[in-house]
C-alpha cells in the first residue's frame, strides 16, 4: 500500500511537471511570439519614419505644408475681414480691390505715401487720417456725388438766409505739401500738425473733405470763431441729412488726431452720416479704428 501511494504520488507529481512544462514552455513561445511582433512592428515604423523624413526633405513637401497653411491662415483671414464688414452695421460693404487693411487690424508697419500703394478703405468706407494716408498719386478730384449733396445742402441753407461756401475741397498731395510748409514756417511744426495735416494725411485728399463757411464771411473762414456762427450751429445740427458729418468734433483731439475744426465735413452719404450723427462718435471710433 505504502508503495503504491507512493507510485500514484509520483505518478501525480509527474503529471503536474508536466502541465508545469507545458504552460511556462506555451507563454516563454508565445512572449517570443509577441516579443517578434513587436520588434517587426518598431522596425517598420522606423524604417517608415526614416522614410518619410527623407521623402520630406528632398521633395520639399514639408515647406509646402508650411506654406498652404500660412496660405489658409489668410485665407481665413480674409474672410474674417469680409465677414466682418458684412455684418457691420453700416450699409455700406468693403469695395473690391479697394480693401487694404481692415478694421480689425493694426497697420503692421507705419503706412507713409511712399510705401502705401492704395487708399484705405474700412467697411467701404475711404479713410484718410493720421494713421492711414494716402498714396502721392492719389488724386480724384472732387468727389461729383458730394459736390452735389453740398448744392443740395447749400440750397437748404440758403432757404433760411445761410449762404453756405466751400472755400477748399479737393486738395492734392503737392498741394497739401505747400499748405503744410508754409503753416509750418508760420506756426512752428508742433502748432501745425493739429490743424493742418502732412502731405498724404489729409482727407481734402481723398475729395470728400469740404471746409464750409459762409459767403462774404472770410473773417471766420477756418477760424475757431465760425463755431459761434449761425451758420455753423446749422451745419453740426443739420449737415447729416445732406451726407456730411462733422468730422472733428470738440474733445476728440485724442482720436481724429485735429484740434476742433467746426468748419471741416465730410462727405458720407446720407444713410451713414446719419448713423455717425446719432452715435455722437467720431468716424474713427464709429468705424472701430
Ligand atoms: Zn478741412
Amino acid at each position: 500500500m505504502e508503495n503504491q501511494r507512493l507510485f500514484l504520488n509520483k505518478k501525480k507529481s509527474r503529471k503536474g511537471l508536466w502541465i508545469t512544462l507545458s504552460i511556462v514552455l506555451i507563454i516563454v513561445a508565445g512572449g517570443a511570439v509577441g516579443a517578434l511582433g513587436f520588434y517587426n512592428w518598431s522596425f517598420n515604423q522606423a524604417v517608415h519614419g526614416v522614410t518619410s523624413l527623407v521623402q520630406n526633405q528632398f521633395s520639399g513637401s514639408g515647406n509646402d505644408q508650411d506654406t498652404v497653411g500660412i496660405e489658409n491662415r489668410e485665407e481665413e483671414a480674409d474672410q474674417e475681414v469680409e465677414e466682418e464688414a458684412a455684418s457691420a452695421d453700416g450699409s455700406v460693404t468693403a469695395e473690391e480691390g479697394n480693401s487694404t487693411h481692415s478694421s480689425s487690424l493694426e497697420p503692421e508697419e507705419l503706412l507713409t505715401p511712399e510705401t502705401v500703394t492704395e487708399p484705405t478703405y474700412v467697411q467701404g468706407v475711404l479713410i484718410a487720417n493720421k494713421q492711414y494716408p494716402l498714396p502721392i498719386d492719389y488724386a480724384p478730384g472732387v468727389d461729383p456725388e458730394a459736390n452735389e449733396a453740398f448744392e443740395r445742402m447749400q440750397f437748404a441753407a440758403r432757404e433760411i438766409g445761410i449762404e453756405l461756401v466751400a472755400f477748399s475741397t479737393f486738395r492734392s498731395y503737392e498741394y497739401q505739401d505747400e499748405l503744410y510748409h508754409r503753416y509750418v514756417e508760420k506756426h512752428g511744426q508742433e502748432e501745425a500738425d493739429r490743424f493742418s495735416s502732412k502731405p498724404g494725411y489729409s482727407e481734402h485728399q481723398t475729395g470728400l473733405g469740404f471746409d464750409i463757411g459762409e459767403e462774404g464771411q472770410e473773417q471766420y473762414w477756418a477760424e475757431d470763431s465760425f463755431k459761434d456762427t449761425e451758420a455753423a450751429k446749422w451745419l453740426a445740427e443739420d449737415a447729416h441729412h445732406y451726407g456730411f458729418i462733422l468730422r472733428y468734433p470738440p474733445g476728440k483731439e485724442e482720436i481724429t488726431g485735429y484740434q476742433y475744426e467746426s468748419w471741416h465735413f465730410r462727405y458720407l452719404g446720407v444713410e451713414l452720416a446719419t448713423k455717425v450723427h446719432a452715435s455722437g462718435l467720431t468716424l474713427e471710433e464709429y468705424l472701430g479704428i
